[in-house]
C-alpha cells in the first residue's frame, strides 16, 4: 500500500479553483472543494463545533466552517488563534491528530508500555 500525502495529490471533486490541481493551501477565494476531496488532509469532522479540523503540511491546525447543503466555508478558513475562547482546546486536538497521522504512518512501530 503506498501511501501519497494530500498535499502532493491533485484535486479531484470538482472545485472551479483547484480541479486537476494540488492544494497546499486551504484559505483560497472561491474554493469550494469538498472535505473527502482528494488533496484534503486527514480531517476531524467536530460536529460540536459544526467545522471540521485538519493539520497542513507544516502540522498546524486549520479550521473550516460547515455551511448547509454540504458545503465548506474556505474563504474563512484560518488557524485559531490565541485570543480564540477554544485555543486550549485547540492545542489538545493539534497534539493528538500529529500523533494520531503518526500512528497511521507507521501502524507497525508501535511498542507497548510494559
Ligand atoms: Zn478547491
Ligand atoms: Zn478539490
Amino acid at each position: 500500500m503506498t501511501y501519497t500525502p494530500a498535499w502532493l495529490r491533485r484535486c479531484d471533486c470538482r472545485c472551479p479553483v483547484h480541479h486537476g490541481y494540488e492544494r497546499t493551501t486551504y484559505a483560497d477565494d472561491g474554493c469550494a472543494c469538498t472535505i473527502t476531496c482528494t488533496t484534503q488532509p486527514m480531517t476531524l469532522l467536530a460536529e460540536q463545533w459544526n467545522c471540521a479540523l485538519f493539520l497542513d503540511i507544516g502540522g498546524d491546525l486549520w479550521f473550516v466552517n460547515r455551511l448547509p447543503g454540504g458545503q465548506w466555508d474556505w474563504a474563512t478558513c484560518d488557524h485559531i488563534h490565541e485570543h480564540h475562547d477554544f485555543y486550549d482546546a485547540s492545542i489538545i486536538i493539534t497534539r493528538q491528530l500529529r500523533q494520531t497521522a503518526a500512528v497511521l504512518a507507521n501502524p507497525t512501530q508501535l511498542r507497548r508500555e510494559p
